[in-house]
């Protein structure tokens, strides 16, 4: 029997307000524990939530951009239980009625394209952290990020693979980040997620029983978590057992899953609506105001350079993968307009150094009027395209502008014919054996010669004067 898994995320997104959810703390990262509290976020007697405005302001954002229908009523309810790090003994969420629901996110794999279905987006507010001493046996709570903006994106089971759950959470992050409302870090925790999946018969139509996979700091543990958990369940089914609901949590060293708690374990959250809250009224002015202030959507950017810029989907696709790129992109071909040109540098030869560099495009050492001042160069023939390499990586290490290396170094390109002319003759006259043979028929020994001549020139002749010269020294010979 051959098994399809079904997959279901919920990820938790910070928000990137400068202030808590209900009350004026600040919710900056790092500072000395328990610094940034009041007597709100602490829970104490007699305390007054009150919503930030801007917190609805960036979950409508989102909610638009994944094009969710926004609640014009929705409610705040208390999540009750009880752990060290909730000083409230609930966690103030949203239950029956959240502000979003029913969206939808793009996504492709290997040229597969999909839409995975939203459920519903709320917004929550974070607990405290706690951290253990190592050397004793106790534990400190940090209620710094106590009430710390989060809103959850809660999937419909439409993703069918590991690698389509990635590429969802990649399009995700790109949707926060291009709208500013969470820096989108899931090693630092701002963006979390936690993994839902189940096997069954391929062509079944019902869900299979599922476990929830938690502790999933990074994408390639997402996509790795998953790929053991669907192994894991399909051998189950296949010995004759019954996979069970269960909480389970990814051990990356181990490289497994383990059971964390049962469905018999699992809490009663005992959900009611937040007394001290009053139900959120959305009206359509409120949503056109943040609809009209929008930033281009990364679909939206996507079209219009396939559209503008004659880019091949690929390429459209991995240049608006981050707003930042983007701008890198447009930057350049504003100073250099030939489009497909920049995307394949961009692509390639810069990709690979940010890679290697572990850099981020804003901190790209080739700037975007540099990588442009490069390709004027190889345009106007100043250059080759195998002299460019040496230029990029000249400019990569010292941030120079392409001129003054090209000058600096004498690279520019040797157009002058008989120069040329000279250095052909004589690699001629040295290679007599090569010659007979090229006469006999070893037409391939024509790559030599060209390799020869470069090497003499160090790479700065022009390799198309240099094939056409040498051709008609060759002919004349013949
Ligand atoms: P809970 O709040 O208890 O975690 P939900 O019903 O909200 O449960 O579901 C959470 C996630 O689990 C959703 O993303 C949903 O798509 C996914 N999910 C639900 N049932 C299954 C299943 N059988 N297999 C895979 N994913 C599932
Ligand atoms: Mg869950
Ligand atoms: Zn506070």
């Amino acid at each position: 029997m051959e098994f399809e898994p079904v997959i279901g995320l919920e990820v938790h997104a910070q928000l990137k307000t400068d202030t808590k959810i209900f009350c004026s703390c600040s919710t900056s990262f790092g500072a000395p524990p328990n610094t940034h509290i009041c007597p709100v976020c602490l829970g104490m007697p007699g305390m007054l939530p009150v919503l930030n405005k801007k917190v609805v302001d960036y979950t409508i954002k989102m909610a638009i951009a994944t094009g969710c229908k926004v609640a014009e009523t929705s409610r705040f309810a208390r999540k009750n239980y009880f752990y060290p790090d909730l000083p409230k003994g609930y966690q103030i969420s949203q239950y029956e009625l959240p502000i979003a629901e029913a969206g939808h996110v793009d996504i492709e794999v290997d040229g597969d394209k999909s839409r995975i279905g939203l459920t519903r987006i709320h917004m929550e507010e974070d607990a405290g952290k706690l951290n253990h001493d190592p050397d004793r046996p106790v534990s400190m709570v940090d209620f710094n990020r106590t009430g710390v903006p989060l809103i959850e994106i809660v999937s419909e089971p439409d993703i069918r693979s590991p690698e389509q759950a990635g590429a969802y959470l990649r399009k995700l992050r790109s949707l926060v980040r291009y709208l500013g409302i969470c820096d989108g870090n899931m090693e630092e925790g701002s963006f979390r997620c936690d993994a839902n999946v189940s096997v069954r018969p391929r062509g079944d139509d019902s869900l299979g029983t599922r476990t929830e996979v938690k502790n999933l700091n990074s994408f390639r543990h997402v996509e790795k978590a998953l790929h053991y958990e669907i192994r894991r369940q399909i051998g189950i089914i296949e010995e004759g057992g019954e996979v069970i609901q269960e909480t389970r949590l990814w051990n990356d060293t181990a490289g497994r899953t383990n059971s964390m708690r049962g469905k018999e374990e699992a809490h009663d959250y005992r959900y009611f609506p937040d007394p001290d809250l009053l139900p959120l009224i959305i009206d359509n002015e409120w949503i056109d105001t943040i609809k009209k202030n929008l930033p281009e959507l990364p679909g939206d950017k996507k079209t219009r350079f396939e559209n503008n810029f004659q880019l091949p989907s690929y390429d459209a696709d991995f240049l608006t993968s981050s707003k930042e790129l983007a701008d890198y992109f447009e930057a350049c071909v504003k100073l250099f307009p030939q489009p497909k040109q920049v995307s394949n540098w961009v692509m390639g030869s810069l990709s690979a150094l940010l890679n290697a560099e572990e850099k981020s495009i804003d901190e790209s050492p080739v700037s975007a009027e540099n990588l442009a001042g490069l390709l004027t160069l190889i345009d106007k023939d100043v250059i080759s395209g195998k002299i460019a390499k040496t230029v990029f990586e000249e400019m990569a290490k010292t941030g120079s502008p392409p001129e003054k290396i090209v000058e600096e170094k004498g690279l520019v390109q040797v157009t002058d014919a008989s120069a040329i002319e000279e250095v052909v003759d004589k690699v001629l006259s040295d290679s007599p054996d090569e010659v007979e043979a090229y006469k006999g028929g070893k037409k391939k020994l024509m790559g030599y010669f060209v390799g020869q001549v470069m090497k003499e020139t160090k790479g700065k002749a022009n390799p198309k004067m240099v094939n056409q010269i040498i051709g008609k020294k060759l002919d004349s010979r013949c």
